[in-house]
């Protein structure tokens, strides 16, 4: 499975998700974190949900 990444608001760059810091320079990423894994979570939901609807 590929690993989890999400982009830096600093740097702009990809990150993993794993982690406090951001490795390319270092700006806390917590917010970025909870944000982007937010989004990922509701496109999940979403996903889910239309998969349910067409199978039903
Ligand atoms: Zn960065």
């Amino acid at each position: 499975m590929e690993e989890l990444k999400i982009r830096c608001s600093n740097c702009g760059k990809m990150i993993p998700y794993a982690g406090n810091v951001c490795p390319y320079c270092n700006a806390d990423k917590q917010q970025d974190k909870s944000k982007q894994g937010k989004m990922f979570l509701i496109i999940m939901a979403v996903f889910i949900l239309l998969i349910i609807y067409i199978i039903s």
